[in-house]
């Protein structure tokens, strides 16, 4: 029997620490317990909103009248299927957690992934991705309980509907659906991804020129005092190795990312706009050193530009660290809003909507959250 709890506080199950109660509140823990949960709220005659790690969501102010679910099903399955291993976890499970086991196992795949705050659930929802790595890339598929039919089903990688911080989820059509377990498939040998400047930067000298693709791992190590927290620097033709790469992610996101135990946070609240090609060209002639990367046909059938928000609002709106009452945006990640702990959800979505009508009248550009509300 699961315990079914009232009026529950839910700020504390959020990394932005912010918003009201539940009219009731449950943790599930099987999908027995997750069965359990709905017909319950069926008996109650009251909706089913789904809480994962809460790293992603914004929780409004008035209580949430529903019976809130905090999914923490756990286990994790490693099975080798020949140089790949299919890794079946829990939605409870903590993503971070997983990546680091994956990585201590050898497994590549999820290594620029190391460090997203929240739960295993939710990497789907959102499609997580950071350092030129999506979760999209290694999933398999996703198990889920269906709250209209009362079915659990698994969707492939393709009924998922992945797309940038996107999928199935996030629509209507995927709002009944409860994410309970995963599968990815991570790789025995792997090459590192390398793509993005800030990984470059910490492994190699000279990455303005060409970092090696592919190759084994490297041996031939330098100290550099000189570089304070990465005694690492790589020489031309070497690659670093799984677990250097994981620290490498860590280490970058902790000198741009706030201290979760400082500010209420739920990192990147807004995406990063995806805009036209025709529409970029234009941007340039205004803003000329405004940066855009051009995204895969295969996936955007229109040519088109992904624009770094921060940038936007760094350089074209001045809103680097705007602050408003007990919000603002963090001074070095503007894409990332932080509150002081006084904050209230009508506050932060006065403080969003502000943002998104500056960059509109700016640069005509529209940018949606990225973060979920639960009202
Ligand atoms: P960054 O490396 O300073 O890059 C700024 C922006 O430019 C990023 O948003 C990134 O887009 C884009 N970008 C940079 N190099 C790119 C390339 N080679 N190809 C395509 N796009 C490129 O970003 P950062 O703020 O330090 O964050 C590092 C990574 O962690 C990013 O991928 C970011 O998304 C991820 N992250 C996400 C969250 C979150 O809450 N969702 C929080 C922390 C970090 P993308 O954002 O699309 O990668």
């Amino acid at each position: 029997m699961i315990t079914i709890d009232e009026h529950v506080e839910l700020k504390g199950f959020t990394t932005l620490k912010i918003g009201g109660r539940a009219r009731y509140f449950a943790v599930v823990t099987t999908t027995e317990e997750l069965k359990e949960a709905i017909s319950v709220a069926k008996e109650k005659n009251v909706s089913v909103v789904v809480l994962g790690g809460g790293s992603n969501t914004l929780i409004a102010g008035e209580e949430i009248d529903a019976l809130v679910m905090k999914v923490e099903i756990k286990g994790v399955e490693w099975v080798e299927e020949g140089n790949s291993v299919v890794v079946t976890s829990g939605a409870g499970e903590s993503w971070d957690g997983l990546v680091a086991q994956s990585v201590e196992r050898g497994l590549w795949g999820i290594e620029n992934l190391s460090g997203v705050p929240g739960s295993v659930g939710a990497a789907p929802i959102q499609n997580i991705g950071a350092y030129g790595t999506e979760v999209r890339e290694v999933i398999e598929w996703v198990e889920v309980f269906d709250t209209k039919t009362g079915e659990i089903k698994k969707l492939t990688n393709e009924e998922c509907r992945f797309g940038y911080r996107d999928s199935i989820f996030k629509h209507p059509e995927g709002k009944s659906l409860v994410v309970t377990r995963v599968a990815f498939r991570l790789h025995k040998d792997g090459v590192p991804n390398l793509v993005y400047k800030d990984l470059q930067n910490y492994f190699y000298e000279e990455s303005n020129s060409s970092f090696p693709k592919g190759g084994g791992e490297s041996s031939n190590r330098r100290i550099s005092k000189s570089l304070g927290l990465r005694p690492l620097l790589l020489g031309k033709g070497e690659l670093p190795t799984l677990a250097e790469i994981r620290n490498a992610v860590i280490e970058n996101r902790s000198k741009k990312f706030p201290d979760l135990n400082e500010f209420g946070t739920a990192g990147s609240f807004f995406k990063n706009p995806i805009i036209p090609e025709a529409q970029f060209n234009e941007l340039k002639k205004k803003f000329p050193n405004l940066p855009g990367f051009p995204l895969p046909s295969t996936l955007y059938p229109l040519p088109s530009v992904k624009v770094p928000l921060a940038w936007v609002l760094d350089n074209i709106c001045g809103l680097k660290g705007f602050e408003k009452g007990n919000v603002k945006l963090f001074e070095k990640q503007p894409i990332v809003l932080v509150q002081n702990g006084l904050a209230t959800a009508e506050e932060v979505e006065t403080f969003a909507k502000e943002i998104i009508s500056q960059v509109k009248s700016k640069t005509g550009i529209s940018i949606e959250w990225e973060v979920q509300k639960i009202s």
